[in-house]
């Protein structure tokens, strides 16, 4: 009997080479993925704009979950949300920040040219970067971020560092929308994840077999994953190793 297989992969330094943004050697891998039925979602904190460009963009039909776990869109087109309405997000973000004395700057209150500034993404990548639904990215001008994290928890926010910005959003994570597609998939589906960096935990921690690529020095990040197996390639190299072995035991 066939197995039924489902691929949940990380974009930036995992499907996507960290500098270039580009597939490379995993874009053959992934449309043999598709074509052998194995089913591929894109898992990260990009948009559901974000990730539908890029998967145009590559020509490939896979599900999206957006925005750190916000919401799943199948890849017919069907949607299962658990994030926060991003304008209620933002309002609370304001009130929290208001409340500790703190003033903070998201994506919402900026230009398109202060978003390019801050992220190096061109006009297009940062337009579609804004066009958020459930999360918040912003930087804080003043005030303590423990105190915010504090008053947004409150409120039903949390509060999360990333390499550029914080983030805000509701009470959801990668890892249970991740378990929700695969619940949906039955008893009998084999789950593997791709990733590369901490944000990438909740995911994998979700799936049957957790896989991890090399960061661009070589190394791999140690994180609190059981049974990973780290995969020879940095990036996207590493990626078509991860997908070589899924093929394998798919077709087993
Ligand atoms: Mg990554």
């Amino acid at each position: 009997m066939p197995h039924v297989s489902v691929v949940f992969t990380d974009l930036d330094g995992t499907l996507l080479d960290h500098e270039t943004y580009q597939p490379g050697p995993a874009l053959p891998a992934l449309r043999e993925l598709l074509a052998e039925g194995v089913a591929v979602y894109f898992c990260s904190a990009k948009t559901w704009t974000e990730q539908t460009v890029i998967a145009a963009e590559l020509d490939v039909a896979v599900g999206f979950i957006v925005e750190n776990g916000a919401a799943v869109y199948e890849p017919d087109g069907s949607a299962t949300v658990f994030g926060t309405p991003y304008r209620l997000v933002r309002r609370k973000l304001a009130e929290a920040a208001a409340t500790v004395g703190a003033r903070v700057r998201g994506y919402g209150d900026m230009p398109v040219s202060e978003v390019m500034r801050h992220t190096g993404l061109d006009a297009d990548r940062a337009e579609y970067a804004r066009k958020r639904e459930y999360t918040e990215s912003f930087i804080i001008e003043s005030g303590d971020s423990y105190e915010l994290g504090q008053a947004m928890a409150i409120r039903g926010l949390r509060l999360q560092r990333g390499s550029r910005f914080w983030t805000a959003q509701g009470e959801h994570d990668k890892g249970q929308a991740v378990g929700h597609v695969i619940a949906r998939f039955g008893d009998s589906v084999e789950s593997y994840g791709l990733g590369d960096y901490d944000n990438d935990i909740g995911m994998l921690n979700a799936v049957d077999t957790p896989m991890l690529v090399q960061l661009p020095d070589g190394s791999w990040r140690d994180l609190p994953v059981e049974d990973m197996i780290r995969l020879d390639g940095v990036g996207p190299a590493g990626w078509r190793s991860g997908a070589d072995l899924v093929l394998r035991r798919h077709s087993r």
